[in-house]
């Protein structure tokens, strides 16, 4: 068990600045982090790297946080999501004491904030009443993290978090109660997590459960002390190439960009034909963010795809489009580049003439 640390944030922030570009995983504008440090300690964390002391170690938890956000907020704009996802995980045995995730919620809930929470934990299901409200009101999304469908190798990856089929049960229960939710498979650790078996019975599982959406991302080594805890991992779940890892990332925190294309390719088909969906689908957020985050969105999701399936051109353009969106340039020559105009018109409201602001 953890060391717990009651403490107040003082003048430290606890939203994020507003994001220079809308998040497509997590449909936020702001990131809020509720604890520090994570009970859970998953050795492939990127916040072993942002911490002095083990991730485990200590939690400090943040006593006067509701009171903190509830002030912050009334700097945010109402169609601004606030995903609960940052370095620790908000539903960590330190909830069950303190309840500050909880509380977060209320305040979003009454500002009518649209939200989204990324967790491991099933105690999520313990504010399953809030959230459906919120959902009804705004909206709230619950993400689960799942790198494995494999109980044993989630034992050795993520030992202390609930086995995966806990937490896809988990997702199903909120769904049947109307709260929309998504699987986040992060990150996909080369040699590890995917093989072309594992990721078949992942995915399965995350269409069997009835999820939303899934997305994906790649194991990030953003610097050496990380790369030696990574190989300590590799060396723990079973032998490979020493070479492996060092082709693959070439001394960069990112793997190496064909590797990418063709995972994302493979990932993409199977969801395809599991008929999964690789973004949260508009209709989750259709209406319940600002139209100039809704339109951001719409164009990120729709270049992921075009990307992944070699239309790069039109990828990059609708990125620029949705950056210049989400910061309020509205320009109506440059939108009808693309096949999404109609539906950009409608969400953005936009007449004949070309306008700015959201
Ligand atoms: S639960 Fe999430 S935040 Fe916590 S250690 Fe695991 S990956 Fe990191």
């Amino acid at each position: 068990m953890a060391y717990y640390i009651r403490d107040t944030l003082g003048a430290t922030p606890v939203l994020s600045a507003r994001r220079p570009t809308i998040n497509e995983f997590f449909l936020s504008c702001y990131t809020l982090s509720v604890y520090t440090g994570c009970e859970f300690g998953c050795p492939y964390c990127d916040s072993w790297i942002f911490q002095d002391r083990p991730l485990n170690e200590y939690v400090r938890v943040p006593l006067d946080l509701p009171q903190h956000l509830a002030a912050e907020l009334e700097q945010v704009e109402r169609g601004d999501l606030v995903a609960i996802t940052a370095l620790s995980d908000p539903y960590q045995p330190a909830e069950q004491t303190y309840r500050i995730t909880r509380q977060a919620l209320q305040v979003l809930a009454d500002r009518r904030q649209p939200c989204l929470v990324l967790t491991k934990s099933v105690a999520v299901l313990e504010d399953k009443a809030l959230l459906q409200r919120m959902n009804e009101q705004s909206l709230a999304v619950v993400m689960m993290t799942l790198v494995t469908a494999d109980p044993h190798l989630s034992e050795r990856l993520e030992g202390k978090a609930p086995p995966p089929a806990l937490r896809l049960e988990a997702l199903g229960e909120l769904k049947r109660a109307g709260v929309p939710v998504g699987v986040a498979l992060v990150p996909i650790m080369p040699y590890v997590t995917d093989r072309q078996t594992a990721l078949r019975a992942l995915l399965r599982a995350c269409a069997e459960a009835g999820v939303d959406f899934v997305v994906w991302d790649y194991l990030h080594i953003p610097n050496e002390r990380h790369r030696v805890r990574v190989n300590e991992i590799l060396a723990r779940v079973g032998t490979f190439p020493a070479s492996y890892y060092r082709d693959l990332y070439q001394g960069q925190p990112v793997v190496n960009p064909l590797y990418r294309q063709e995972l994302d390719a493979e990932i993409l088909t199977r969801c395809d034909g599991l008929g999964l969906e690789v973004r949260a689908p508009h209709r989750l957020f259709a209406g319940r963010l600002s139209a100039r985050n809704e339109a951001a969105l719409l164009l990120k999701h729709a270049a992921f795809r075009d990307r992944v399936q070699g239309r790069t051109l039109m990828a990059d353009t609708q990125r620029t489009l949705a950056d210049q969106v989400y910061g309020g340039q509205i320009d109506q020559a440059a939108l009808r580049e693309t096949p999404l105009y109609p539906q950009l018109r409608e969400v953005l409201g936009l007449g004949g003439a070309d306008r700015s602001g959201g």
